[in-house]
């Protein structure tokens, strides 16, 4: 009898550990890049049932996910995904920053000692160098002694290179004075043939050689303002804001095949190189996980030039919706029904612009950060005899310290003056120094978000924070980067591997992600992960 429940227990021993060591052959990140989480709803009604559809019916929707941080832009925000934690650790403090140590302009996946593959432009000298932890990529990557494959792509550098980490096999990306995807020598001396096949087949110029015309009749687009408004960006080569876009015709005026980005065509591209991806590279097909990190660019190309309301987007979202039911599609019949792990969540969100909530009698507008910083320069010179901003951006001023050290001024003096100066301006809501950043610990709100955007070594010496539907930007489209919901809240939602149907109001972090990743697939959390496993989603 003894000899019995000692074996039941081995049994269950092996059972147990067995089930513990079971990991899905793929993992798929999508992000869609500027999606907020009410665009599921929204566009609900058109959606076809193997898109988004699937996998809220099918997944897990975690429908109170939100950025931990600002500013809320791309490059912070594939960042922040993917190592689980936000710029105060992992560096990435925006798109472009003002570099102190080099005193020039930096941008987010520079990298000045790789070469491009590809190309012979100045966009393919990018790498992950800049940012300062590892990925739940690497984490993969490390933890299957590299035997994982890790591959990411996009239309925008940053979008495929940050997610894929420091020891990706492989991230491209696209560059239109090629019309195809390029890389750099970070990750290889030259293209694969295959990729060189798939730009041969030149369907950027094949997508771009036919006007953008709306999927269903354009009177079905009732979720949308009038095609013809005037909160639309209106492109070179048109005189209205309005379908048929004659692309053949007006690409010539607006970047060539770069203008394939903001058209939902874009899209399109992606899912094409991205099942090229997994087809020609066996993703899935051994006993190791693989990763494919994919980022939709064009949502955000489009929402910045038509903005939230137009039928340009509500277009985009309705194609997307196609393209991403392909490439689920093909992710079945490359690894299997249920072998996949799936998550889409997005890079930030996007307020709606900001003259047309005006017109709705809503507060809002716009700010002019120039004119602020040219006021600025004008009240520190008049007071110290220069005028001690290196940089005014990103909502951040980057104070002179040689010269306030020179002088033997208390940088911390300084930063409130210029904190009290900048406080009185209508547009501006909230400061925070340098100083107190360094001295103190927020818990919550704003300053919360703030402070986890704010990286010592990199971040300037005063940070602002304009009221909520103020954008520095132009009348029409729409920008983000604020710490408010409209930019922090974006869909995220789990399917396949191991994933139970269903859905949660709690709120959530995108920090979250990574943790839950590692999590899921029994591996080290990525090394600067401040996030958490989402209890729902991992027992
Ligand atoms: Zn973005």
């Amino acid at each position: 009898m003894k000899k019995l429940a000692l074996i039941i227990i081995s049994a269950n021993i092996i059972f147990s550990t067995q089930a513990q060591n079971s990991k899905p052959k793929l993992v798929v990140g999508i992000v869609v890049d500027q999606m907020r989480y009410d665009y599921i709803y929204r566009y609900w009604d058109k959606f076809g049932n193997d898109g988004f559809k699937r996998l809220v019916n099918q997944g897990f929707f975690c429908r109170n996910t939100n950025y931990n941080y600002v500013p809320t832009y791309t490059g912070p925000g594939h960042t922040s995904i993917y190592t689980g934690t936000t710029p105060a650790v992992h560096g990435i403090i925006s798109n472009d920053w003002y570099d102190k140590t080099m005193g020039k302009n930096m941008y987010c996946a520079q990298d000045d000692k790789v070469n491009p593959v590809g190309t012979i432009a100045i966009e393919g000298k990018r790498s992950p160098v800049n940012m300062l932890t590892t990925t739940i990529t690497d984490e993969l990557r490390i933890s299957s002694n590299m035997k994982s494959k890790v591959i990411g792509i996009a239309l925008k550098d940053r979008s495929a290179i940050l997610p894929a980490g420091h020891t990706a096999n492989a991230a491209y990306w696209y560059d239109g004075s090629v019309g195809g995807f390029i890389t750099s020598t970070y990750y290889m001396k030259e293209l694969p043939v295959w990729v060189n096949d798939f730009n041969k087949k030149e369907l950027a110029k094949k997508y771009m050689s036919q006007p953008w015309n709306t999927l269903l009749p354009i009177e079905q687009y009732t979720e949308s303002l009038p095609d013809d408004n005037k909160y639309e960006f209106i492109a070179k080569g048109e005189t209205k804001p309005v379908f048929p876009h004659n692309l053949p015709e007006t690409q010539k005026l607006n970047g060539g095949l770069n203008m394939i980005r903001s058209t939902p065509f874009g899209n399109s591209l992606t899912k094409d190189f991205a099942m090229e991806v997994l087809k020609n590279e066996n993703m899935g097909k051994s006993s190791s996980t693989d990763f494919l990190a994919v980022s939709f660019s064009s949502p955000d190309y489009i929402g910045h030039t038509y903005g939230p309301n137009s039928v340009e987007q509500e277009d985009d979202y309705l194609r997307l919706d196609k393209d991403l039911a392909e490439l689920l599609k093909f992710i079945d019949t490359q690894v299997g029904a249920n072998n996949a792990l799936v998550f889409l969540t997005a890079d930030h969100a996007a307020p709606e612009v900001p003259n047309y909530l005006t017109d709705l009698k809503i507060p809002s507008g716009y700010v002019n950060e120039k004119k602020i910083a040219d006021s600025l320069k004008k009240y520190l010179f008049k007071n110290y005899g220069d005028t001690l901003v290196l940089s005014f951006s990103n909502q951040q001023v980057f104070l002179n310290h040689k010269f306030i050290d020179s002088k033997k001024l208390m940088l911390s003096l300084v930063e409130e003056d210029v904190a009290e100066f900048l406080r009185h301006f209508a547009e501006v809501s909230e400061v925070l120094t340098g100083n107190v950043l360094n001295n103190s610990q927020f818990t919550e709100g704003s300053r919360y978000l703030m402070q986890k955007g704010y990286n010592a070594k990199r971040s300037g010496d005063v940070l602002i924070n304009y009221l909520p539907a103020y954008i520095d930007y132009a009348p029409y489209g729409t920008t983000h980067g604020s710490p408010y919901s409209y930019d922090t809240h974006v869909p995220l939602i789990f399917y396949g591997w191991n994933i139970k149907q269903g859905s949660s109001s709690e709120q959530v972090y995108i920090t979250d992600v990574a943790a839950t990743l590692a999590m899921m697939l029994n591996i080290q959390f990525p090394n600067g992960c401040t996030g958490k496993p989402i209890s729902f989603l991992v027992k």
